[in-house]
């Protein structure tokens, strides 16, 4: 049990992201780990002008840890589709994970919602961070994607079948729709992911409107969120139509679609950093035919989203972190950046989409996350320089000072560790060459 503790962070710049409140000289009181109170000093209870453990911030800017609301723990970084799927060992995949949880929390990233990975690895980090035994944000797990032939998570050849050890769950009936769901569900998942729709294709779904639908019932009938990852055409259709809680991507969604998007109110996360930080590694580095498909998607995401954003659609930051583009502990925050750059938001409302609404993607801890308000989790940074006028101050580490997670500091040591990659982690390399016969 760990002992009461209280303390005052004073003469502070507070962003409470419950809205764009800014609160000047004030002093947010945590107790345990929760925020008690907040507000300026000068109108501080008398009880909490007793406390003695005060620490001055010295103006610097009090807002909430960050929510990544998608990012992949088990993903380690991959460049290739055989590394989420085949080669490295799932126990590996966990050890691995669990360092780079550390990374993300690091980065000011204080909650994260991982959808989809490998069977029972997110949920086993996210239990080993809850119960102290790995650093980490806290995070909202889901199992493996739920896909068809056409979906993500089923692009290997089709010989190798079903693996048990692939991101994607492979259903072939309504029936094993509703099972995956019902394993998943035993398995502690915080919810659900369909794997949509399928790598370079514009316009059909993974799954028919009656298998999505039958997807979302089940989910809800099981009491959780269930999410879609759908770049089509069709997939973001019927994923609207359907009633999926949120939805990744969205990038060729239609105009209809669109106004039915808004009108039920159902979130986009757009997830674009994976895309432009392929297109800025250089061609060396990604093929020129995966560039040109990104190139295509993101051209069409950024015009339907933007006309989305200034329609009243609610967006939500999330970095794709877990693949070679995007390294843990490094992009989380280029997401906002993008938000800014490229879809006409102010940084205020990025900064909202990062904190008070991605909250939604992290059901377990509801409403407590996110803003700063009494009663919430003192999750906190502490950051040099005014974030609501710039988000790219939150790019470098440098800029926080501070950050603290249920309310107890964080601490930023050197660990030591030189991470070098397992040649099982790209792909299983038997040469780099042929060996021809000398002709005599
Ligand atoms: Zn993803």
């Amino acid at each position: 049990m760990i002992p009461t503790q209280r303390f005052r962070l004073d003469n502070a710049r507070i962003l409470t992201c419950e809205d764009k409140t800014i609160i000047d000289n004030g002093s947010l009181v945590v107790v345990d780990d929760r925020i008690a109170w907040l507000g300026p000093i000068a109108e501080m209870p008398t009880e909490f002008k007793l406390i003695d453990q005060i620490i001055d911030v010295n103006q610097r800017t009090v807002m909430p840890g960050l929510v990544d609301a998608h990012m992949h723990i088990s993903f380690g970084e991959a460049a290739s589709e055989e590394e989420l799927s085949l080669y490295t060992p799932p126990a590996y995949r966990a050890i691995r994970a669990s360092v780079d949880a550390r990374k993300v929390l690091l980065a000011g990233v204080t909650s994260a919602c991982d959808p989809g990975g490998p069977r029972g690895i997110a949920t086993a980090v996210r239990d080993a961070i809850d119960a102290g035994l790995v650093v980490g944000p806290r995070l909202a797990a889901a199992g493996r994607q739920i896909t068809t032939q056409q979906g993500i998570g089923d692009t290997l050849p089709a010989p190798l079948g079903d693996l048990s050890t692939s991101f994607g769950a492979i259903v072939r009936s309504h029936d094993e729709i509703i099972q995956e769901i019902r394993n998943e569900v035993k398995d502690g998942v915080d919810l659900i992911k369909i794997a949509g729709s399928g790598p370079g294709t514009r316009e059909f779904g993974a799954f028919t409107l009656t298998e999505l639908e039958l997807a979302v019932s089940e989910a809800h009938r099981l009491d959780k969120p269930i999410a879609i990852h759908a770049r089509s055409r069709q997939s973001i259709a019927d994923a609207v139509s359907a009633g999926f809680d949120w939805i990744m991507h969205a990038s060729y969604m239609d105009e209809p679609t669109m106004e039915m998007l808004i009108m039920r109110g159902i979130p986009v996360i757009p997830a674009m950093t994976l895309l432009v930080n392929s297109l800025d590694a250089g061609k060396d580095v990604v093929p020129a035919v995966i560039r040109d498909g990104i190139k295509r998607e993101l051209e069409a995401a950024v015009k339907i989203l933007s006309k989305a954003y200034k329609n009243g659609a609610r967006l939500i930051a999330g970095s794709e972190t877990g693949f070679a583009m995007t390294p843990y502990g490094q992009w989380h925050s280029r997401e906002m950046e993008l938000f800014v750059e490229l879809l006409g938001f102010n940084n205020h409302d990025a900064l909202l989409a990062m904190t008070k609404y991605a909250a939604v993607a992290i059901p377990r801890f509801g409403n407590l996350v996110g803003t700063l308000s009494p009663g919430k989790y003192a999750d906190l940074l502490v950051v040099d320089g005014k974030p609501e006028l710039d988000v790219k101050i939150l790019g470098d580490q440098k800029n926080i000072h501070k950050i603290i997670k249920s309310g107890r500091f964080v601490e930023n040591q050197e660990d030591g560790l030189n991470r070098q990659s397992q040649l099982f982690e790209r792909t299983r390399l038997f040469t780099s060459g042929i060996y021809n016969r000398q002709k005599s």
